[in-house]
């Protein structure tokens, strides 16, 4: 058989072979590959009446270029790395991306040469011993830290290909985004008991102090309960804040479907903030021309707008001034108008390397005048979460000793005139 057409019946006999091994196994938990796999077995159905050997080989040596091309290119769509070794653990057959995660991957060489990785070459010794298929992982550091699971399988070739004796087929499956998330939900967790933990500890603290030393000691008392009272109170602020954010994640995928004015929320929300704005010096302002209409849920907008501002009279107070600003901006590709709403303030600014990570939760710059000034760290991870149900965008800029500006940018709501049904007919 000409090395070409083998090649093809190898990726067809692999395809087609992966698929029916995971029907046959009936495992339940096809991922993506597998189905895409177990497609091309479909694809090339009506030919592979049962599930016998023979029969696929009649498949992948068929004249049918058009079945080994359809196998073919299903193979190069399956997104997720795939490799192909003879018994020798020579590379045969290998899909763009395992080439695009392994470079020096090439055919009629060691995998050894591009894979180091001495479990997955001992898995592939073992499946070749026992013919039972086995898992392992693969981990990358270089250039970023990846994790893989590999499955192994073997994979008999009939007796006119290669003498009948198996190769071996290599999925892999990305499971960093999997660990990703998994790190950051423990993350999570540990700082929040953290959060909790502190100012619960303190207000133990007091409570035995109340008990025991201070018992007869009325100034003392007072002093210690207002403490406590802080404690409780930020304690309190931390769980409303966790509360909202896991509220708004469960509405994150539902956008708002009323039309709202931007306008009247920014003015409610300054007015609101004065007082407290004028306690500390600051100047607020707003500046909006007209109406600027968006599909909003009025109450999450509140807290936008609510946070932005705390923040920058809390952080950027100093500057003496803020600045709440709406203004409308047509996107140049796509000809639609959208409205922005700025916060500036011309405080101390932010260094440029925390910005890309203000979002996320508990962050903060500094974490000792977040809490003096009754910061939870949650402020800005709401805010983003409630812009990207508004399916909007959230953008931070600053310049360290000139300010910060954070701007949300919505998509405007284009209300469609309804039908004059008192009109005349035409
Ligand atoms: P916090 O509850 O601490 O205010 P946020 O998520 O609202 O939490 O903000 C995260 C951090 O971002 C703050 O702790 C602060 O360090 C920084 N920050 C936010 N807004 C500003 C601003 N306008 N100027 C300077 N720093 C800011």
């Amino acid at each position: 058989m000409a090395r070409g057409a083998r090649r093809s019946s190898w990726t067809a006999a692999t395809v087609a072979t992966v698929g029916l091994g995971v029907f046959a196994a009936g495992r339940g938990t096809l991922d993506g590959p597998m189905i895409a796999a177990s497609l091309v077995v479909l694809c090339l159905g009506g030919v592979i009446g049962s599930l016998g050997r023979a029969r696929i080989v009649r498949v992948t040596e068929s004249p049918g270029a058009s079945r080994h091309s359809v196998a073919e290119a299903l193979l190069a769509n399956i997104p997720d790395p795939v490799i192909l070794v003879d018994r020798r653990a020579v590379v045969i057959e290998v899909n763009p991306a395992a080439r695009a995660l392994l470079p020096a991957l090439k055919l009629r060489h060691p995998l050894s040469f591009a894979l180091r990785a001495p479990d997955v070459l001992d898995g592939i010794e073992e499946v070749l011993r026992t013919g039972a298929p086995l898992k392992t992982l693969y981990a990358t550091r270089v250039p970023t830290e990846r994790a893989f699971e590999v499955q192994i399988g073997a994979l008999p070739m009939p007796d006119g290909v290669v003498g009948g004796q198996p190769n071996v087929v290599l999925f892999l499956r990305d499971l960093t985004s999997a660990r990703r998330l998994e790190a950051t939900r423990v993350d999570f967790v540990a700082n929040a008991s953290h959060e909790l933990r502190t100012p619960l500890a303190s207000l133990l603290g007091f409570i035995e102090t109340l008990q025991g030393p201070a018992r007869n000691d009325p100034p003392a008392r007072e002093r210690f309960l207002g403490i406590m009272k802080t404690q409780a109170q930020r304690m309190a602020r931390l769980v409303d804040d966790l509360l909202s954010l896991s509220r708004i994640e469960l509405r994150e995928h539902v956008p708002p479907t009323r039309p709202v004015d931007l306008t009247r929320i920014a003015r409610q929300m300054v007015d609101t903030q004065g007082p407290l704005a004028r306690d500390r010096g600051v100047v607020l302002s707003v500046a909006a021309e007209g109406a600027f209409p968006i599909l909003g849920e009025r109450d999450e907008l509140l807290r936008v707008v609510e946070n932005l501002i705390e923040n920058a009279v809390k952080y950027g107070g100093s500057g003496g001034r803020v600045e709440v600003a709406l203004r409308r901006q047509t996107e140049a590709a796509s000809g639609r108008t959208s409205i922005e709403l700025a916060v500036r303030d011309h405080g101390p600014g932010i260094a440029a390397e925390h910005i890309p990570r203000l979002t996320e939760r508990f962050y903060r710059v500094d974490v000792a005048s977040s809490r003096d000034q009754g910061g939870t760290g949650l402020g800005l991870a709401i805010v983003k979460h409630i812009v990207n149900r508004h399916r909007g965008r959230l953008l931070i800029e600053s310049v360290p000793d000139a300010g910060t500006t954070v701007r949300a940018i919505f998509p405007e709501f284009e209300a469609v005139e309804p039908p004059d049904l008192l009109a005349e007919p035409a």
